[in-house]
């Protein structure tokens, strides 16, 4: 069939919204109808070229729609049925997979890395013939997407789909850094460097946890407003303080607990660890491009500080994206609060721009207003 989609020619281009084609899934495949997309700054490197030769593709990872149609063999999600978009389809039979780490598994990362569906081949094409990659193997910005089975979970249809797009990337990935990798409990202070989408995931995760205090760090004071309605109980604004770290040990009688690093660049991975207190943790979920560095003073691994690394929130994604729907639900995650802007698939290249510019913090592009059950604020 012939879908619209924002395809990636080349890194450094603007983003063409053209007309693709996509085959039909084949076997363990889940065709969806896109209802609406969080653009997250994993696609501004995508579409820099930040994560390696990843192009043409079609672009997009966050994502919700409705089940259309299934191919051979995929029983759990039947057409008409919601999901979330998960960008990990975890294989569930190599080593990480067979070791509990489905965020890191070995068939997705190889087929990924090239842009190709698990069984290694794509479905998309430009239509002069020419191979498009699924990118970051989701491909939904676009109207229709077809994903490897694991890669489409149900949820329930009371959650609106512009908002349970933001589950399958900002929300399991800031949840996962608190829950899974950190393990923050009742009263353990916190600093999030780095208040967009993903950061103000970690900062409402913390929350819920009971932290406190919870430090919001941005070079943005807007962001920082958008950081206290998510929880946060102070705000360091980094471009009108000389030392931020300074500013933190203060708040906090020494350092926090932990710091969670949500940009991806060498100067906030060293203002993680230099705002942590001996015996805390560093936890880096921001992305940085492919080649850059990042060092410590290295004598402070001797008071028991630990730079930790973690991937999509680093436990089983699939899995846990239901309850962090039910927590949607309930109110307890509020994942309208976090959307700054709202437009249509012809608004890719905006919102990334907004992105490299640090303005504002999801923007959701709403493909498909029948489903999507998106109505804007009258004013
Ligand atoms: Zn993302
Ligand atoms: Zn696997």
């Amino acid at each position: 069939m012939r879908i619209r989609a924002a395809v990636l020619r080349h890194p450094g281009q603007p983003v063409a919204i053209e007309e693709v084609e996509l085959d039909p899934p084949k076997a363990n495949e889940v065709l969806v109808r896109v209802a609406a997309v969080g653009v997250c700054h994993s696609d501004v490197r995508h579409a820099d070229g930040d994560l390696g030769p990843r192009w043409p593709a079609v672009m997009g990872h966050e994502g919700a729609g409705v089940v259309e149609a299934v191919g051979e063999k995929v029983t759990h999600v039947a057409p008409g049925d919601h999901v979330a978009l998960c960008f990990v389809p975890a294989c569930r039979a190599c080593r990480y997979c067979a070791a509990g780490k489905p965020n890191l598994c070995e068939t997705v990362a190889e087929n990924g890395a090239r842009g190709m569906l698990m069984d290694g081949t794509s479905r998309l094409r430009l239509l002069d013939g020419t191979l498009l990659q699924h990118g970051l193997r989701t491909a939904c910005f676009a109207e229709r997407t077809v994903v490897a089975a694991g890669g489409a979970v149900r949820i329930p249809a009371e959650l609106p789909l512009w908002q349970a797009a933001l589950l399958g990337c900002g929300v399991v990935t800031g949840a996962g850094a608190v829950g899974n990798v950190a393990g923050v409990r009742s009263g353990d202070s916190v600093a999030v460097l780095g208040c967009g989408g993903v950061g103000l995931q970690v900062i409402a995760a913390a929350r819920r946890a009971g932290a406190d205090p919870i430090i919001a760090v941005d070079r943005v004071p807007g962001k920082l407003e958008l950081a206290q309605a998510q929880g946060a109980t102070h705000g360091v604004h980094v471009a009108a303080d000389d030392n931020p770290a300074t500013t933190i040990h203060g708040l906090t009688n020494g350092g926090v607990d932990f710091a969670f690093e949500v940009v991806g660049t060498p100067e906030t991975i060293r203002l993680a660890w230099d705002a942590i207190r001996p015996g805390g943790t560093a936890v880096v979920v921001g992305l940085a491009p492919e080649g850059v560095a990042a060092t410590v003073p290295a004598i402070e691994f001797l008071s028991d500080k630990s730079l930790v690394g973690t991937y999509y929130g680093s436990g089983d994604p699939a899995a846990e994206l239901p309850g962090l729907a039910a927590l949607a639900l309930s109110g307890e995650l509020d994942l309208a609060g976090v959307v700054t802007h709202v437009d249509d698939l012809d608004g890719v290249q905006a919102a990334l721009d907004r992105l490299r510019r640090g303005e504002g913090a999801r923007t959701v592009l709403v493909i498909d207003p029948a489903i999507a059950g998106y109505s804007a604020a009258p004013g």
